[in-house]
Protein backbone atom coordinates (compact mmCIF):
# COMPACT_ATOMS: atom_id res chain seq x y z
CA UNK A 1 0.00 0.00 0.00
CA UNK A 2 1.40 3.28 -0.93
CA UNK A 3 1.79 5.90 1.63
CA UNK A 4 0.93 8.95 0.06
CA UNK A 5 3.61 11.67 1.00
CA UNK A 6 2.44 15.31 1.55
CA UNK A 7 3.69 18.59 1.60
CA UNK A 8 0.76 20.25 3.88
CA UNK A 9 1.77 23.55 2.37
CA UNK A 10 0.78 22.33 -1.59
CA UNK A 11 -2.53 21.23 -0.60
CA UNK A 12 -3.28 23.61 2.19
CA UNK A 13 -6.60 25.18 -0.32
CA UNK A 14 -7.70 21.94 -1.23
CA UNK A 15 -6.64 22.78 -5.10
CA UNK A 16 -4.50 19.79 -5.36
CA UNK A 17 -5.94 16.05 -6.22
CA UNK A 18 -4.62 12.95 -5.65
CA UNK A 19 -4.67 10.39 -8.52
CA UNK A 20 -3.20 6.59 -9.12
CA UNK A 21 -1.48 5.85 -12.45
CA UNK A 22 -2.33 2.69 -13.79
CA UNK A 23 0.65 2.01 -15.41
CA UNK A 24 2.82 1.51 -11.87
CA UNK A 25 0.56 2.51 -9.42
CA UNK A 26 2.29 5.78 -8.06
CA UNK A 27 -0.02 8.08 -6.83
CA UNK A 28 0.43 12.03 -7.44
CA UNK A 29 -0.93 15.24 -6.45
CA UNK A 30 -2.58 17.25 -9.97
CA UNK A 31 -3.80 20.88 -10.09
CA UNK A 32 -8.03 19.87 -9.24
CA UNK A 33 -8.70 22.64 -12.06
CA UNK A 34 -5.99 22.74 -13.91
CA UNK A 35 -5.47 25.19 -17.27
CA UNK A 36 -5.62 24.24 -20.97
CA UNK A 37 -3.39 22.58 -22.90
CA UNK A 38 -1.47 20.78 -19.89
CA UNK A 39 -0.53 17.85 -19.78
CA UNK A 40 0.35 15.76 -16.62
CA UNK A 41 2.63 12.97 -16.67
CA UNK A 42 3.25 10.83 -13.77
CA UNK A 43 6.67 11.24 -11.85
CA UNK A 44 7.64 7.61 -11.82
CA UNK A 45 6.78 6.39 -15.35
CA UNK A 46 6.33 9.37 -17.39
CA UNK A 47 2.70 8.05 -18.49
CA UNK A 48 -0.11 10.89 -19.26
CA UNK A 49 -2.39 10.96 -16.07
CA UNK A 50 -4.33 14.09 -17.63
CA UNK A 51 -4.12 16.39 -20.47
CA UNK A 52 -6.19 19.55 -21.09
CA UNK A 53 -5.65 20.55 -24.24
CA UNK A 54 -8.16 20.66 -26.27
CA UNK A 55 -10.73 18.78 -24.21
CA UNK A 56 -14.74 19.40 -23.58
CA UNK A 57 -17.69 17.99 -22.17
CA UNK A 58 -19.82 20.15 -24.74
CA UNK A 59 -17.62 19.55 -27.53
CA UNK A 60 -17.56 15.67 -26.34
CA UNK A 61 -21.38 15.13 -26.31
CA UNK A 62 -21.98 16.97 -29.58
CA UNK A 63 -19.75 15.29 -31.51
CA UNK A 64 -21.15 11.82 -29.57
CA UNK A 65 -24.68 12.61 -30.27
CA UNK A 66 -24.33 13.34 -34.21
CA UNK A 67 -22.34 9.81 -34.12
CA UNK A 68 -24.67 8.06 -32.22
CA UNK A 69 -27.58 9.65 -35.24
CA UNK A 70 -24.93 8.73 -37.89
CA UNK A 71 -25.04 5.02 -37.13
CA UNK A 72 -28.33 4.15 -37.01
CA UNK A 73 -28.00 4.78 -41.39
CA UNK A 74 -24.51 2.77 -41.32
CA UNK A 75 -25.87 -0.34 -39.42
CA UNK A 76 -29.04 -0.76 -41.99
CA UNK A 77 -28.74 1.08 -45.46
CA UNK A 78 -26.89 -0.55 -48.11
CA UNK A 79 -22.66 -0.94 -47.98
CA UNK A 80 -21.34 -2.41 -50.88
CA UNK A 81 -22.95 -3.82 -53.95
CA UNK A 82 -21.61 -5.88 -56.46
CA UNK A 83 -22.92 -7.07 -59.88
CA UNK A 84 -22.02 -9.98 -62.34
CA UNK A 85 -24.08 -12.29 -64.81
CA UNK A 86 -26.49 -9.87 -64.87
CA UNK A 87 -27.56 -10.08 -61.17
CA UNK A 88 -26.42 -7.91 -58.44
CA UNK A 89 -25.66 -8.50 -54.87
CA UNK A 90 -25.79 -6.00 -51.70
CA UNK A 91 -25.20 -5.97 -47.83
CA UNK A 92 -25.79 -3.91 -45.03
CA UNK A 93 -24.12 -4.23 -41.46
CA UNK A 94 -27.03 -5.78 -39.38
CA UNK A 95 -27.31 -8.36 -42.14
CA UNK A 96 -23.51 -9.80 -41.63
CA UNK A 97 -24.20 -11.98 -38.78
CA UNK A 98 -27.10 -13.73 -40.15
CA UNK A 99 -25.04 -14.04 -43.62
CA UNK A 100 -22.30 -16.00 -41.78
CA UNK A 101 -24.21 -17.85 -39.42
CA UNK A 102 -25.79 -19.28 -42.33
CA UNK A 103 -22.77 -20.46 -43.89
CA UNK A 104 -21.66 -22.19 -40.84
CA UNK A 105 -19.30 -19.70 -38.69
CA UNK A 106 -21.85 -18.48 -36.04
CA UNK A 107 -18.96 -17.64 -33.56
CA UNK A 108 -17.63 -15.47 -36.77
CA UNK A 109 -21.31 -13.92 -36.78
CA UNK A 110 -21.98 -13.28 -32.85
CA UNK A 111 -18.38 -11.35 -33.01
CA UNK A 112 -19.60 -9.34 -35.55
CA UNK A 113 -22.95 -9.24 -34.06
CA UNK A 114 -20.93 -8.06 -30.84
CA UNK A 115 -18.29 -5.37 -32.19
CA UNK A 116 -20.01 -3.88 -35.25
CA UNK A 117 -23.53 -3.44 -33.93
CA UNK A 118 -24.13 -4.03 -30.27
CA UNK A 119 -20.64 -2.60 -28.15
CA UNK A 120 -21.00 0.47 -30.99
CA UNK A 121 -24.23 1.41 -30.36
CA UNK A 122 -23.92 1.09 -26.24
CA UNK A 123 -20.93 3.15 -25.92
CA UNK A 124 -22.41 5.84 -27.65
CA UNK A 125 -25.50 5.82 -26.22
CA UNK A 126 -24.14 5.48 -22.70
CA UNK A 127 -21.17 7.82 -23.58
CA UNK A 128 -23.93 10.38 -24.70
CA UNK A 129 -26.48 9.45 -21.99
CA UNK A 130 -23.69 10.31 -19.16
CA UNK A 131 -22.33 13.43 -21.04
CA UNK A 132 -26.34 14.72 -21.21
CA UNK A 133 -26.65 14.53 -17.65
CA UNK A 134 -23.15 16.43 -17.13
CA UNK A 135 -24.62 19.24 -19.10
CA UNK A 136 -27.81 19.53 -17.17
CA UNK A 137 -25.57 19.78 -13.91
CA UNK A 138 -27.03 16.34 -13.14
CA UNK A 139 -24.99 14.09 -11.14
CA UNK A 140 -27.86 10.46 -10.21
CA UNK A 141 -25.78 7.91 -8.39
CA UNK A 142 -25.44 5.30 -12.16
CA UNK A 143 -23.55 7.99 -13.72
CA UNK A 144 -19.88 6.60 -12.82
CA UNK A 145 -21.34 2.62 -13.19
CA UNK A 146 -22.71 3.93 -16.85
CA UNK A 147 -19.52 5.30 -17.57
CA UNK A 148 -17.42 2.80 -16.41
CA UNK A 149 -19.45 0.17 -18.62
CA UNK A 150 -18.78 2.84 -21.68
CA UNK A 151 -15.23 3.03 -21.00
CA UNK A 152 -15.07 -1.02 -20.78
CA UNK A 153 -16.57 -0.93 -24.13
CA UNK A 154 -14.05 1.13 -25.56
CA UNK A 155 -11.80 -1.56 -27.03
CA UNK A 156 -14.53 -3.67 -28.22
CA UNK A 157 -16.35 -1.41 -30.23
CA UNK A 158 -15.03 -1.78 -33.69
CA UNK A 159 -16.86 0.49 -36.32
CA UNK A 160 -13.04 2.18 -36.92
CA UNK A 161 -11.23 -1.24 -37.63
CA UNK A 162 -14.76 -2.35 -39.92
CA UNK A 163 -14.06 0.92 -42.00
CA UNK A 164 -10.33 0.01 -42.84
CA UNK A 165 -11.52 -3.58 -43.27
CA UNK A 166 -14.52 -2.51 -45.87
CA UNK A 167 -12.27 -0.43 -47.77
CA UNK A 168 -9.80 -3.44 -48.30
CA UNK A 169 -12.42 -5.79 -49.26
CA UNK A 170 -13.92 -3.04 -51.61
CA UNK A 171 -10.09 -2.73 -53.62
CA UNK A 172 -10.25 -6.52 -53.21
CA UNK A 173 -13.08 -7.31 -55.35
CA UNK A 174 -12.28 -4.51 -57.61
CA UNK A 175 -9.47 -6.24 -59.12
CA UNK A 176 -12.42 -9.11 -60.03
CA UNK A 177 -15.93 -8.02 -60.12
CA UNK A 178 -18.16 -4.81 -60.43
CA UNK A 179 -18.62 -3.26 -56.95
CA UNK A 180 -19.54 0.00 -55.66
CA UNK A 181 -19.82 1.53 -52.19
CA UNK A 182 -23.45 2.63 -51.41
CA UNK A 183 -24.73 5.31 -48.53
CA UNK A 184 -24.55 3.06 -45.37
CA UNK A 185 -20.59 2.95 -46.45
CA UNK A 186 -20.34 6.62 -46.01
CA UNK A 187 -22.76 7.14 -43.08
CA UNK A 188 -20.58 4.29 -41.64
CA UNK A 189 -17.31 6.38 -42.19
CA UNK A 190 -19.01 9.60 -41.07
CA UNK A 191 -20.55 8.02 -37.40
CA UNK A 192 -16.44 6.43 -37.29
CA UNK A 193 -15.08 9.94 -38.03
CA UNK A 194 -17.35 11.62 -35.47
CA UNK A 195 -16.74 8.83 -32.80
CA UNK A 196 -12.47 9.52 -33.13
CA UNK A 197 -13.08 13.45 -32.62
CA UNK A 198 -15.41 12.64 -29.27
CA UNK A 199 -13.13 10.43 -28.09
CA UNK A 200 -10.09 13.07 -29.00
CA UNK A 201 -12.14 15.84 -27.03
CA UNK A 202 -12.83 13.89 -23.91
CA UNK A 203 -10.10 12.95 -21.32
CA UNK A 204 -11.02 10.67 -19.35
CA UNK A 205 -9.89 12.00 -15.85
CA UNK A 206 -12.32 15.28 -16.65
CA UNK A 207 -15.35 13.42 -17.06
CA UNK A 208 -14.84 11.46 -13.74
CA UNK A 209 -13.74 14.91 -12.11
CA UNK A 210 -17.12 15.86 -13.32
CA UNK A 211 -19.23 12.93 -12.41
CA UNK A 212 -18.06 13.38 -8.56
CA UNK A 213 -14.91 15.62 -7.63
CA UNK A 214 -12.03 13.39 -5.94
CA UNK A 215 -12.07 13.84 -2.30
CA UNK A 216 -9.02 15.99 -0.24
CA UNK A 217 -6.09 14.26 -0.52
CA UNK A 218 -5.24 12.59 3.43
CA UNK A 219 -2.23 11.04 4.53
CA UNK A 220 -1.56 7.80 5.31
CA UNK A 221 -2.02 4.40 3.12
CA UNK A 222 -4.00 5.05 0.16
CA UNK A 223 -5.18 2.49 -2.39
CA UNK A 224 -6.48 3.89 -6.46
CA UNK A 225 -9.41 2.34 -7.83
CA UNK A 226 -8.01 0.87 -10.83
CA UNK A 227 -10.71 1.93 -12.98
CA UNK A 228 -10.91 5.85 -12.39
CA UNK A 229 -7.81 6.73 -10.26
CA UNK A 230 -9.81 7.69 -7.30
CA UNK A 231 -7.43 7.45 -4.57
CA UNK A 232 -9.23 6.26 -1.10
CA UNK A 233 -8.08 4.96 2.13
CA UNK A 234 -6.31 2.08 2.07
CA UNK A 235 -8.82 0.60 4.96
CA UNK A 236 -11.61 1.19 2.23
CA UNK A 237 -9.90 -2.08 0.32
CA UNK A 238 -13.00 -4.85 -1.03
CA UNK A 239 -15.62 -2.38 -0.82
CA UNK A 240 -16.89 -0.52 -3.51
CA UNK A 241 -15.33 2.73 -5.28
CA UNK A 242 -17.80 5.54 -4.63
CA UNK A 243 -17.45 7.42 -7.92
CA UNK A 244 -17.18 4.33 -10.61
CA UNK A 245 -18.55 1.24 -8.55
CA UNK A 246 -15.47 -1.27 -9.07
CA UNK A 247 -14.64 -3.14 -5.96
CA UNK A 248 -11.19 -1.16 -4.77
CA UNK A 249 -8.75 -3.28 -4.82
CA UNK A 250 -4.68 -2.63 -4.43
CA UNK A 251 -4.08 -4.76 -7.57
CA UNK A 252 -5.93 -6.77 -9.93
CA UNK A 253 -6.11 -10.04 -8.50
CA UNK A 254 -4.52 -13.24 -9.98
CA UNK A 255 -3.45 -10.80 -12.80
CA UNK A 256 -0.58 -12.70 -14.04
CA UNK A 257 -1.79 -16.28 -13.81
CA UNK A 258 -5.03 -15.29 -15.88
CA UNK A 259 -3.17 -12.96 -18.16
CA UNK A 260 -0.41 -15.92 -18.91
CA UNK A 261 -3.43 -18.37 -19.37
CA UNK A 262 -5.19 -16.65 -21.96
CA UNK A 263 -1.88 -15.92 -23.62
CA UNK A 264 -0.72 -19.26 -24.17
CA UNK A 265 -4.09 -20.24 -25.59
CA UNK A 266 -3.77 -17.39 -27.95
CA UNK A 267 -0.36 -18.66 -28.93
CA UNK A 268 -1.58 -22.49 -29.51
CA UNK A 269 -4.37 -21.04 -31.79
CA UNK A 270 -2.21 -18.76 -33.56
CA UNK A 271 -0.68 -21.65 -35.48
CA UNK A 272 -3.56 -23.38 -36.80
CA UNK A 273 -4.60 -19.75 -37.78
CA UNK A 274 -1.79 -19.32 -39.98
CA UNK A 275 -1.11 -22.41 -41.00
CA UNK A 276 -5.00 -23.24 -42.25
CA UNK A 277 -7.11 -21.04 -44.83
CA UNK A 278 -9.14 -18.46 -43.92
CA UNK A 279 -11.03 -17.70 -46.61
CA UNK A 280 -11.91 -18.43 -50.24
CA UNK A 281 -12.06 -15.98 -52.96
CA UNK A 282 -12.68 -16.51 -56.58
CA UNK A 283 -9.19 -15.74 -58.57
CA UNK A 284 -9.93 -15.08 -62.46
CA UNK A 285 -13.03 -17.85 -62.20
CA UNK A 286 -11.23 -19.96 -60.09
CA UNK A 287 -12.63 -20.36 -56.29
CA UNK A 288 -9.21 -19.83 -54.41
CA UNK A 289 -8.83 -20.93 -50.67
CA UNK A 290 -6.00 -18.96 -48.94
CA UNK A 291 -4.32 -18.53 -45.36
CA UNK A 292 -3.08 -14.95 -43.99
CA UNK A 293 -0.03 -14.69 -45.31
CA UNK A 294 -1.27 -15.60 -48.80
CA UNK A 295 -3.87 -13.13 -48.86
CA UNK A 296 -1.31 -10.24 -47.78
CA UNK A 297 0.41 -11.90 -51.04
CA UNK A 298 -2.27 -11.74 -53.34
CA UNK A 299 -2.91 -8.25 -52.20
CA UNK A 300 0.79 -6.80 -53.46
CA UNK A 301 0.37 -9.12 -56.79
CA UNK A 302 -3.07 -7.05 -57.23
CA UNK A 303 -0.53 -3.76 -57.00
CA UNK A 304 -2.42 -3.25 -53.78
CA UNK A 305 1.21 -2.89 -51.77
CA UNK A 306 0.08 -0.16 -48.95
CA UNK A 307 -2.86 -2.55 -48.81
CA UNK A 308 -1.19 -5.84 -48.21
CA UNK A 309 1.53 -3.88 -45.24
CA UNK A 310 -1.50 -2.94 -43.81
CA UNK A 311 -2.84 -6.44 -43.32
CA UNK A 312 0.94 -7.78 -42.79
CA UNK A 313 0.83 -5.56 -39.81
CA UNK A 314 -2.35 -6.44 -38.19
CA UNK A 315 -2.63 -10.51 -39.23
CA UNK A 316 0.77 -11.09 -38.46
CA UNK A 317 2.93 -8.74 -36.99
CA UNK A 318 0.45 -7.19 -34.03
CA UNK A 319 -0.60 -10.76 -33.09
CA UNK A 320 3.26 -11.49 -32.85
CA UNK A 321 4.20 -8.45 -31.12
CA UNK A 322 1.22 -9.26 -28.48
CA UNK A 323 2.43 -12.55 -27.60
CA UNK A 324 5.82 -12.45 -27.46
CA UNK A 325 5.24 -8.50 -25.31
CA UNK A 326 2.59 -10.10 -22.78
CA UNK A 327 4.93 -12.66 -22.15
CA UNK A 328 8.07 -10.56 -21.30
CA UNK A 329 5.49 -8.30 -19.08
CA UNK A 330 4.37 -11.67 -17.00
CA UNK A 331 7.95 -13.23 -16.70
CA UNK A 332 9.21 -9.48 -15.77
CA UNK A 333 6.48 -10.11 -12.64
CA UNK A 334 7.58 -13.41 -11.89
CA UNK A 335 11.03 -12.94 -11.96
CA UNK A 336 10.71 -9.57 -10.25
CA UNK A 337 13.12 -7.61 -12.96
CA UNK A 338 14.08 -4.39 -12.56
CA UNK A 339 15.19 -3.99 -16.03
CA UNK A 340 13.58 -1.74 -18.61
CA UNK A 341 10.12 -0.87 -16.51
CA UNK A 342 9.52 2.59 -18.38
CA UNK A 343 9.84 0.39 -21.85
CA UNK A 344 7.44 -2.40 -20.88
CA UNK A 345 4.90 -0.07 -19.13
CA UNK A 346 5.01 1.77 -22.76
CA UNK A 347 5.12 -1.71 -24.66
CA UNK A 348 2.06 -3.18 -22.42
CA UNK A 349 0.10 0.64 -23.60
CA UNK A 350 0.84 0.08 -26.93
CA UNK A 351 -0.66 -3.70 -26.84
CA UNK A 352 -3.59 -3.33 -24.97
CA UNK A 353 -4.11 -0.14 -28.06
CA UNK A 354 -3.72 -1.81 -30.97
CA UNK A 355 -4.67 -5.60 -30.52
CA UNK A 356 -8.22 -5.13 -31.95
CA UNK A 357 -6.81 -3.89 -35.27
CA UNK A 358 -6.21 -7.56 -35.76
CA UNK A 359 -9.63 -7.64 -36.44
CA UNK A 360 -9.41 -6.45 -39.79
CA UNK A 361 -9.15 -9.79 -41.66
CA UNK A 362 -11.78 -11.41 -39.99
CA UNK A 363 -13.68 -8.28 -41.10
CA UNK A 364 -12.59 -8.02 -44.49
CA UNK A 365 -13.95 -11.40 -45.28
CA UNK A 366 -17.43 -10.24 -43.21
CA UNK A 367 -17.64 -7.47 -45.51
CA UNK A 368 -17.23 -9.53 -49.20
CA UNK A 369 -19.25 -12.47 -48.14
CA UNK A 370 -22.71 -11.42 -48.73
CA UNK A 371 -22.08 -9.91 -51.63
CA UNK A 372 -19.79 -12.64 -53.45
CA UNK A 373 -22.47 -15.54 -53.27
CA UNK A 374 -23.64 -16.25 -57.28
CA UNK A 375 -22.54 -19.32 -58.40
CA UNK A 376 -20.33 -22.38 -57.67
CA UNK A 377 -17.27 -19.94 -59.32
CA UNK A 378 -17.87 -16.67 -58.13
CA UNK A 379 -18.48 -16.93 -54.53
CA UNK A 380 -16.64 -16.31 -51.01
CA UNK A 381 -16.92 -17.62 -48.02
CA UNK A 382 -14.43 -17.94 -44.39
CA UNK A 383 -12.75 -21.37 -44.04
CA UNK A 384 -12.09 -22.60 -40.50
CA UNK A 385 -9.02 -20.40 -39.69
CA UNK A 386 -11.43 -17.32 -39.50
CA UNK A 387 -12.91 -18.47 -36.32
CA UNK A 388 -9.58 -19.21 -34.99
CA UNK A 389 -7.75 -16.19 -35.78
CA UNK A 390 -10.94 -14.36 -34.38
CA UNK A 391 -10.08 -15.99 -31.40
CA UNK A 392 -6.32 -14.80 -30.82
CA UNK A 393 -7.33 -11.33 -31.47
CA UNK A 394 -10.13 -11.77 -28.63
CA UNK A 395 -7.68 -14.15 -26.06
CA UNK A 396 -4.65 -11.68 -26.52
CA UNK A 397 -7.32 -8.71 -26.03
CA UNK A 398 -8.51 -10.33 -22.78
CA UNK A 399 -5.31 -11.30 -22.32
CA UNK A 400 -4.16 -7.50 -21.89
CA UNK A 401 -7.23 -6.60 -20.05
CA UNK A 402 -6.61 -9.04 -17.28
CA UNK A 403 -3.07 -8.22 -16.54
CA UNK A 404 -2.11 -5.29 -14.34
CA UNK A 405 1.01 -3.60 -15.77
CA UNK A 406 1.41 -2.29 -12.06
CA UNK A 407 2.55 -5.55 -10.45
CA UNK A 408 5.97 -5.10 -12.52
CA UNK A 409 6.74 -2.36 -10.96
CA UNK A 410 5.61 -3.50 -7.27
CA UNK A 411 7.47 -6.80 -8.09
CA UNK A 412 10.82 -4.29 -9.13
CA UNK A 413 10.81 -2.80 -5.25
CA UNK A 414 10.27 -6.33 -3.84
CA UNK A 415 10.44 -9.36 -6.01
CA UNK A 416 8.27 -12.48 -5.05
CA UNK A 417 6.05 -9.77 -3.08
CA UNK A 418 3.62 -8.45 -6.53
CA UNK A 419 0.76 -11.00 -7.35
CA UNK A 420 -1.67 -10.25 -4.58
ZN1 LIG B 1 2.99 5.86 -13.53
ZN1 LIG C 1 -13.44 4.02 -9.31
Amino acid sequence: MTDLALDPFANADGREIALGCSDCGEISLIPRHPGGGAVFLCPRCDAALERTGGRSLEAGLALSCAALVLMVPGLVLPLMTTSALGAARTSALTGLPGVMWRDGRPWLGLAMLLFLVVFPLLRLGLVTTVLARLHRRGRPAWLGPAFRLAEALKPWAMTDVFLVALLIAYSRLAATISVSLRPGAFALAGAGVLMLAARAALDPAQVWESIASAPEPRPGPALACHVCGRVEPGARSGAPCPRCGAHLRRRKTGAVRRAAALTLAGAALYIPANLYPIATLPVGLTPTRYTILEGVRDLAAAGLGGLALVVFTASFAIPCIKLVGMAWCATSVVAGSRRALKVKSRLFSVIDEIGRWSMIDPFVIGAFVPVMQYNDYIFGRAEPAAAAFTAVVVLTMLAARAFDPRLMWDAAVSPRGGEA
